[in-house]
């Protein structure tokens, strides 16, 4: 069964009484050379964790490559259909569930003590950057993540400081891994085509991480707090996100670490965020003990 033929798909979503469900960012690739590129950018993994199964289409690519696929679909409606164009692939399990309600310590802690466990999905549009996010902050070693995400926001992904898409969600993202740019897809590549264009980026995530902040949170609050003001100084930014400094302390702290107090967080590396964030943790230290 060829799961990237647009007639095959509508087929069987037919038979298992299916429409393409909007809400759940239902856009299935149809050119089997992506999926296969697809499948391919995770080598050397032993367990593959894909996201939004679908059809199956890239879930089947995956079970050619790697010893173990643990696909999971929020859609109720596809497990059927997932059960019968999987068949024969033995080695891949369904699990029907939301991946955002998904502890996935508990779910895959089986597959990190028997090997190298990676990320490979067609992350449905509407929640891409909230399961980046989840993948990251759960804090499990996965060896990379490979998605397909829109084209806009893998220019948000691999944006550098000083770029106009550079944000918290890149700055964030560079904390734990680079991510590479692989390949383009065009919409005319998907059953029903979305309205944008589509970017496989895979993250290569850091063993040892080469920034270490002293306070993680703090360091997550810094970077959330610097672009949630864009427009503002950094000094303005943080005051408006940080509560236990009052401005002149956090001006202050910013001076301190070398940098003018008109910078702005759209120019700041990881490691410069790193670098104000403990600064402003020793002195948010400082000012308790006192
Ligand atoms: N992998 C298939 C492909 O490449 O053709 C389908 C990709 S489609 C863009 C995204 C899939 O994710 C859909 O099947 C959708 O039902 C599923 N999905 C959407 N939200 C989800 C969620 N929160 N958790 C798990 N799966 C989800």
């Amino acid at each position: 069964m060829n799961l990237c033929d647009p007639k095959t798909i509508k087929d069987i979503m037919s038979i298992f009484g299916l429409t393409f469900r909007k809400e759940f960012g239902q856009n299935f690739l149809t050119d089997i050379g992506t999926v296969q590129s697809i499948a391919d950018s995770c080598l050397g993994a032993d367990t593959i964790l894909e996201i939004g199964a679908g059809c199956g289409s890239l879930t089947h690519e995956l079970a050619q490559r790697y010893r173990h696929v643990i696909a999971l679909e929020i859609d109720k409606g596809l497990i059927p259909l997932l059960k019968y164009t999987l068949e024969d692939d033995k080695n891949v399990d369904v699990i029907q569930a939301d991946v955002t309600k998904t502890d996935l310590g508990v779910l895959l802690s089986e597959e990190f003590r028997n090997g190298k466990v990676s990320v490979c999905a067609n992350l449905p549009y509407y929640i891409t950057t909230p399961i980046l996010l989840q993948l990251l902050e759960s804090g499990l070693s996965f060896e990379c993540i490979t998605v397909m995400i829109q084209a806009e926001v893998a220019d948000r992904l691999c944006a550098k400081p000083g770029d106009s898409e550079y944000g918290s969600v890149t700055a964030f993202m560079s904390y734990f891994g680079k991510c590479e740019r692989l390949f383009e897809v065009p919409a005319c590549r998907f059953l029903p085509p979305p309205k944008v264009d589509s970017t496989v980026v895979r993250l290569n995530l850091y063993k040892d991480k080469p920034v270490k902040p002293v306070n993680e949170e703090t360091f997550f609050r810094v970077i959330r707090a610097a672009f949630g003001q864009r427009r503002k100084t950094l000094p303005n930014a943080l005051s408006a996100g940080i509560s236990e400094l009052s401005k002149a302390e956090i001006t202050e702290a910013i001076l301190a670490c070398g940098y003018s107090a008109d910078i702005r967080g759209e120019r700041m590396s990881v490691e410069d965020f790193a670098s104000v964030a403990d600064e402003i943790f020793r002195r948010t230290e400082k000012k308790n003990e006192q």
